[in-house]
């Protein structure tokens, strides 16, 4: 097909309905795509955009997985998924303190899936969800999808990027529904607190808000942060909100797309008819993956991956804070990010180009010394850049002192 041919027609039988049409693709995977080319190209890119730890799948999924294929089990599985992952994953939720039957859970193709289902029987035509800022990019296209309204709630100046019960209560108006708390959080890897979570969902439910919290990076905290799933904060909380959770970034199994959803029973029964109408369930054999991910022990494998990220944290923090025009946002402790402010770097030169925005910044830095960061703007959040410290101690040394010579050679 050529380009012309694929190019929209609003006169065509098929052109694109509206909610396509406001929904553009993801940027982050754009430039993530472009790293990876120059990389195919021969060029030594270092990249530092991407959204998961580079270790392998845990071998308890793998051979699960292998074991399933062998046995041929291979047909559907129930709508919500198999009894025993959902019993599983409550068990995982209730190890953090969760109180959730395996009947409140739905099994979904990736955390993401278990997000959109939770706003598509959420959500009314013209229901506002607010969306804290800097916010993973794909919460807001998510919430248009369905004909909701997304309302960006950006942090106030000094907050370190976390939202005040105070900034909250501004923020709700008489539609909102929702509030996403996403903790640890990509792209800014702020943990929040109990207390602070408790503050945050007090106002929400004073209000009539319900709370999404999704706690897909729950195993990556460092330092002395401490994850708590939010439903574990109070009967009255649990009552109020949706966790969304999966096996992902844990246990590095994000191409076997597997996560959950668990949520009040009768939440979890309407999503479960989505699917069943929808993608019937996730792969059976990817359950029995996560399953067997579940069902491992797999404690200190998991706590010397957390290790590993924890010191490759230090070091970036350490580079980050020497490197001039360049201040780290807030206090990231968790997830595998650290989102930096780059305005101090604006009006000067790199070769004989300006840095007006944090775009420039990414673009020039790539095209300079072959560093690939994420800008922030997508992010909500337009004068800063998202680091992953994800890539072997090597390479993300070798990258920080490429950025340490590209900020320190502008003019
Ligand atoms: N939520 C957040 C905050 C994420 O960063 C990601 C992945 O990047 C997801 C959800 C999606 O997770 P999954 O791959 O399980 O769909």
């Amino acid at each position: 097909m050529t380009t012309d041919s694929a190019a929209p027609t609003h006169h065509s039988a098929f052109r694109l309905a509206r909610r396509a049409e406001v929904l553009p693709p993801s940027a982050t995977a754009a430039l993530d795509a472009r790293a990876k080319q120059l990389i195919a190209d021969g060029l030594d890119v270092i990249n530092l955009t991407s959204g998961e730890p580079a270790f392998p799948t845990v071998d308890a999924a793998a051979d699960a997985g292998i074991k399933a294929i062998e046995e041929d089990f291979t047909r559907y599985t129930p709508a919500a998924g198999m009894l025993e992952l959902r019993a599983a994953a409550a068990g995982r939720l209730a190890a953090q303190g969760a109180s959730y039957a395996a009947d409140d859970v739905v099994i979904t193709a990736g955390a993401k899936q278990a997000l959109h289902y939770a706003f598509t029987v959420l959500l009314d035509p013209g229901d506002e969800v607010l969306v804290p800022a800097p916010y993973w990019v794909s919460y807001p296209h998510m919430v248009s999808l369905v004909g909701g309204v997304p309302v960006t709630l950006h942090p106030s100046p000094g907050a370190g990027l976390r939202i005040t019960p105070e900034r909250l209560r501004s923020a709700i108006s008489p539609r909102t529904r929702l509030l996403i708390l996403n903790n640890p959080s990509n792209p800014s890897g702020i943990v929040y607190t109990p207390d602070e979570l408790t503050a945050l969902a007090e106002v929400a439910i004073e209000r009539g808000v319900a709370l999404v919290s999704d706690e897909i990076c729950d195993h990556w905290v460092y330092d002395d942060a401490e994850f708590v799933t939010l439903s574990s904060l109070g009967p009255d909380i649990a009552a109020h909100t949706i966790t969304i959770g999966g096996v992902s970034k844990t246990y590095a199994m994000t191409g076997w797309r597997i996560g959950w959803l668990a949520a009040p029973r009768h939440i979890a029964l309407a999503v479960s008819a989505v699917q069943s109408h929808t993608a019937s369930a996730p792969s059976s054999i990817s359950q029995r993956a996560a399953l067997g991910a579940l069902e491992a022990d797999l404690g200190t494998e998991l706590l010397r991956r957390r290790d590993e990220l924890a010191a490759r944290r230090v070091t970036a923090l350490r580079d980050l804070a020497e490197m001039p025009g360049i201040t780290v946002g807030g206090d990231p402790r968790g997830a595998f990010f650290i989102f930096a402010d780059v305005s101090g770097t604006y009006g000067f030169k790199a070769a004989d180009r300006t840095i007006n925005s944090a775009a420039d910044f990414a673009a020039f830095l790539l095209a300079d010394v072959n560093v690939a960061v994420v800008p922030g703007a997508d992010f909500a959040a337009p004068d800063y850049v998202r680091i992953s410290y994800t890539v072997p101690p090597d390479r993300l040394e070798e990258a920080l002192s490429r950025m340490d010579a590209f900020v320190r050679g502008l003019r």
